[in-house]
């Protein structure tokens, strides 16, 4: 039994905890996160699996899937997956949803021209949330990780450097096991780059890493790998695009100075 397949946007007539069945394709997804409990053995760490889909009604919202879910996630990028039971869950005015015990995943047939319209009305999908504005961020940070999207003007962007990082964290590696993650973890060569946004009001550095700088540039790690001279040229050209981002942000100190951490999960030029 699975409840009617509703659109994105009509999650907003529900509230925290009701129980939806969507269609969606999906826009992206994110390794596998092990959260360890403090103490006691990684065999009962939880896995979660965070993925963002959108559907024709032009809305995308970030799904939750927890545990066997989250290892037997075999859907990619592209594809229109139905999603059957899943919670809906309100945390600091983001809503998402969350996969629980009976909540399952299939492939949902859609073909021809149903499909085409689909997909075309689900590009350019925007946050269920809607955007923050930069003052409005700024106003939310606390010492609790938070998220949100904002739409902003590149004012500059940098391009730090390639570094080996964990494929779960992103965090530097210098040895097979992550000392973030606590246990041996895949690498891969990843790329940190900086930017500074403003939206008229006030503006914000933001920090991303490989997808995010792939996303932007529209050229693949490799390839900003081959072209390291460009990056000056490559990095000018954003200038004044429109980005809109998924940001994950938190207050922190850093040598006795307070400031906000600001990190993009998700990072795509807005025409
Ligand atoms: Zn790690």
């Amino acid at each position: 039994m699975s409840s009617a397949v509703i659109k994105i946007i009509d999650n907003k007539s529900k509230s925290d905890g009701g129980i939806v069945t969507i269609a969606a394709v999906v826009s992206n997804i994110q390794e596998i996160n092990k959260l360890t409990p403090k103490r006691g053995d990684l065999n009962r760490a939880l896995r979660k699996r965070q993925i963002l889909v959108s559907d024709d009604s032009g809305h995308s919202i970030w799904i939750s899937l927890w545990n066997a879910l989250a290892e037997k996630w075999s859907y990619k990028v592209g594809e229109i997956v139905t999603f059957s039971n899943f919670k809906i869950r309100i945390f600091n005015n983001c809503r998402s949803l969350t996969s629980l015990s009976f909540s399952a995943v299939s492939i949902q047939n859609m073909s021809g021209k149903e499909r085409d319209t689909f997909l075309n009305l689900a590009t350019k999908a925007q946050p269920i949330d809607g955007y923050l504005s930069i003052k409005e961020l700024k106003a939310n940070a606390s010492d609790i990780e938070q998220f949100a999207w904002i739409k902003a003007n590149i004012l500059s962007f940098s391009i730090d450097g390639f570094y080996e990082g964990c494929v779960v964290c992103q965090k530097k590696k210098v040895s097979a096991d992550c000392l973030t993650c606590t246990n041996v973890t895949k690498s891969e060569v990843k790329l940190l780059a900086t930017m500074y946004v403003e939206d008229g009001v006030d503006s914000l550095k933001v920090r991303m890493f490989s997808d995010c700088v792939e996303s932007l540039t529209d050229l693949s790690i490799e390839k900003l790998k081959e072209r390291e001279t460009d990056h000056p040229s490559i990095c000018s050209k954003l200038a004044n695009q429109i980005v809109a981002m998924r940001l994950k942000y938190k207050q922190s100190t850093y040598c006795e100075q307070e400031f906000i951490d600001v990190i993009a999960l998700k990072a795509n030029r807005d025409s």
